[in-house]
């Protein structure tokens, strides 16, 4: 109830798509039964849990932000959900996002605009959440949630986290069930948690990750759950942390750049051991990125043909004719777009120029963090290379400043390596800023440990 009553207070925000009354005073009341009978089922039971509006909860409106979804009630739970579901959390309510997880600013959404808690002074002048799990990074930073997922293909979890001052985990690839989380680019998509707290952070995923057999592309490791010790018995002694050259880029703002700095001159106090170094093709990764994801987009968004589910257009000229104004009702522009760019670069006479070579390319950013490995341990970087803009001045950016944004969180979906954003300090504005983390593959226990102790 008193998470309810904090998502009313905090509506205007627009961080939820649903919220789910009824059925969270039934998982409520179970729970409570659970609690009569003596100790709680696990570190999740009665906890209250938000889920970006991607993923499918059996029966509960799942829309992806779009028109295309918009009456859409799915027929069974992603993994990640029925997981928490089993362990005794508790679903308050789906949150907005930029429609199928296209976008940095969770501004293209059906449902409006999501709208940073920090510094919003009213409904025409706020800072934009960042996205697209905007919804979930303010659901959690105004205690609307104890934890929410959203999913991360470029940044979508470590960017808004950044922006709105909570902890974003991207963990490794296959880690954590894929199955339910609607696809935007198969092959860099995960399923990313944002807390207020790294601690909080682990009790998610020691609920929800490791094997499932649905998914094909789930890790077989089996998934040993994390301990991380008190803060006050945390040592980084030894531990090498490196300092990727290329981060320090056009538009990285004074701010972050000092806290970044900050961050490394701290823990080479504590006895890290930072060093400089290099990850050559980090300059290609947004356009590599920017083809393999509208490629695999135009594969997924197939789907959506007004046959089998969600929006069907009232046509009955031809079929083609019922897919093609479906379609053209069902997708926002961004949407639109990135169908009929992955359609160029895939066609016959372009393949190899665009698709092949950005594969390749793909293939040389992974073996930079394959080399940098032999030197450090983690690398220490910005997360976002500003504080949150003001959304007039974000709309009116031209797509190149945009795209940038990106920047520092797309090679590590490039490569499937876990990274972390993990809230600093406030800007002079009165705004988050952040640093991220990254390691080698299934690094999370110790990632997670030196983010904890940074916060
Ligand atoms: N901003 C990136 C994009 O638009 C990342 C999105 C995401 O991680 N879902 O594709």
């Amino acid at each position: 109830r008193e998470s309810l009553k904090r998502i009313k207070e905090t509506e205007n925000l627009k961080a939820f798509i649903t919220v789910t009354g009824n059925e969270a005073e039934e998982l409520a009341k179970q729970s409570e039964k659970r609690y009569k009978n003596g100790q709680p089922l696990s570190d999740m039971d009665g906890v209250i849990i938000g889920i970006k509006d991607n993923f499918c909860t059996k029966g509960i409106s799942t829309t992806c932000a779009s028109k295309m979804l918009e009456n859409f009630k799915p027929p069974y739970n992603a993994t990640a959900y029925q997981r928490f579901l089993d362990a005794g959390a508790i679903l308050i309510g789906k949150t907005n996002l930029d429609q199928f997880a296209m976008g940095s600013g969770t501004i293209n959404s059906i449902y409006g605009v999501t709208k940073n808690n920090w510094g919003c002074k009213d409904d025409d002048n706020f800072y934009i959440a960042g996205g697209s799990s905007g919804g979930s990074a303010v659901a959690v930073a105004t205690g609307a949630c104890f934890a929410c997922l959203g999913s991360d293909t470029g940044g979508s979890v470590r960017n808004p986290a950044s922006y709105c001052g909570v902890i974003g985990l991207k963990p490794t690839y296959g880690l954590i069930s894929r199955l339910g989380l609607i696809p935007l680019v198969n092959s860099m998509d995960v399923v990313g948690i944002l807390t207020r707290t790294v601690d909080d952070t682990v009790s998610v995923l020691n609920t929800i990750a490791g094997f499932d057999e649905k998914d094909s592309t789930s890790l077989t490791k089996p998934f040993k759950k994390i301990r991380l010790p008190p803060a006050s018995k945390m040592k980084i002694n030894g531990i090498k942390i490196g300092i990727p050259l290329e981060y320090n880029v056009e538009y990285l703002s004074e701010e972050v750049a000092n806290v970044w700095n900050d961050i490394a001159s701290m823990l080479k106090s504590e006895g890290a051991i930072i060093k400089p170094v290099s990850l050559p093709h980090t300059e290609y990764s947004i356009v590599v990125y920017s083809i393999l994801n509208q490629c695999e987009v135009t594969s997924n968004m197939a789907r959506y043909d007004g046959i089998e589910f969600g929006l069907r257009a009232r046509e009955d000229y031809s079929t083609e004719k019922l897919y093609s104004t479906t379609r053209r009702l069902g997708f926002d522009e961004v949407v639109k777009g990135r169908i009929l760019a992955g359609n160029y670069f895939l066609l016959a006479s372009n393949y190899d120029k665009y698709f092949t070579k950005a594969l390749k390319s793909r293939r040389l950013i992974l073996n930079d963090f394959d080399n940098v490995w032999n030197e450090v341990d983690f690398l220490l970087t910005p997360t976002t290379l500003t504080e949150a803009p003001l959304y007039k001045d974000y709309v009116g950016q031209d797509n190149r400043h945009r795209l940038v944004e990106d920047y520092c969180t797309q090679a590590a979906n490039l490569a499937g390596i876990p990274a972390i954003s993990v809230p600093i300090k406030l800007s002079k504005n009165g705004l988050p800023l952040s640093i991220q983390l990254m390691g080698r593959n299934l690094s999370e226990p110790m990632l997670l440990a030196v983010s904890k102790f940074i916060e």
